[in-house]
């Protein structure tokens, strides 16, 4: 296990991914029964963009870095869970402190919500736990979280989220993620599945994408930012699939993905119904 977070906390491809990941639990705030989320990869948690592994990379830059002038209020409105969640750590913290995936979800939940948190690295693990140790509601796991899918697959509330954010540093981590997305939704048919996956190479992703729409039947988004071309040089792009979306987050990435796209000095989004809506 060589990936650390820490290095790229807060690119663009976090953005993405935690912009639409606050936009998921505000949709499930909206109604009272309480939901679960399960992060399988959660990393450590709250990271420190002015720290060694982030200053190293720079990434952060041309991501969060890149957030803070205003968009146009629609764009904004789909913005406002992350950026309420950017700013309430950054009043704790400090303005170099930037939330991952566990501290947007923990600064979301409520008194009858749960979340569990799954870590493999014994260090980032380390660091998560302590990080969470008084948070209500919140249990850090020390883990794989590929085994994680089995045995916390399905939770007894029937509303949540599981999120999958694999390193991608294993070979075979696309077929991986293709049969896992599928099994967790056999297992929790009304949850909502994200998966986070990089684009680096077109034929890879549209051969995942073949994949998954081959082996699920729930109605499915494909959700990608292009930063430039896939030619297998570099990371290219951010996707995330979307299973049992609420319905509203088609709408909401339509919005956010092109504007993210100018921001960026971008290539190009996908916004799509991988597996459309059953009749
Ligand atoms: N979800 C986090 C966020 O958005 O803030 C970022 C997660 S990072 C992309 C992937 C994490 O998965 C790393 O912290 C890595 O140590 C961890 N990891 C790698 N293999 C794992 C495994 N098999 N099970 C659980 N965690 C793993």
């Amino acid at each position: 296990m060589n990936y650390r977070h820490a290095y790229h906390a807060g690119n663009f491809a976090d953005v993405m991914k935690h912009a639409l990941l606050a936009r998921i639990l505000a949709h499930l705030l909206k109604k009272p029964a309480a939901f679960r989320v399960i992060d399988t990869h959660a990393g450590i948690g709250i990271y420190d963009l002015a720290g060694e592994e982030a200053s190293k990379t720079g990434e952060w830059c041309s991501g969060v870095g890149a957030m803070d002038a205003p968009f146009s209020p629609d764009v904004e409105t789909v913005l406002e869970p992350w950026r309420q969640a950017v700013a309430a750590l950054r009043a704790d913290r400090g303005p170099s402190a930037y939330p991952g995936s566990p501290a947007i979800v923990r600064s979301m939940l409520r008194a009858q919500d749960r979340a569990i948190l799954v870590e493999k690295h014994p260090q980032d693990h380390a660091t998560l736990a302590a990080e969470f140790r008084h948070a209500a509601n919140v249990k850090v796991v020390h883990l794989d979280g590929w085994a994680a899918l089995g045995g916390f697959i399905p939770p007894k509330e029937r509303r949540g989220l599981v999120l999958i954010d694999p390193p991608f540093e294993e070979q075979g981590e696309f077929a991986r993620c293709a049969a896992r997305f599928a099994q967790a939704l056999r297992r929790w048919p009304t949850g909502i599945v994200a998966l986070w996956y990089p684009v680096k190479h077109e034929r890879e992703v549209a051969a995942f994408a073949e994949a998954v729409s081959s082996a699920v039947t729930a109605r499915t988004l494909r959700l990608e930012l292009h930063v430039a071309p896939a030619d297998g040089t570099r990371l290219a792009g951010s996707g995330l699939l979307v299973a049992n979306p609420p319905f509203t987050l088609a709408q909401d990435a339509g919005r956010l993905l092109p504007a993210l796209v100018k921001r960026f000095g971008g290539a190009g989004f996908v916004c799509e119904d991988l597996v459309p809506e059953r009749a």
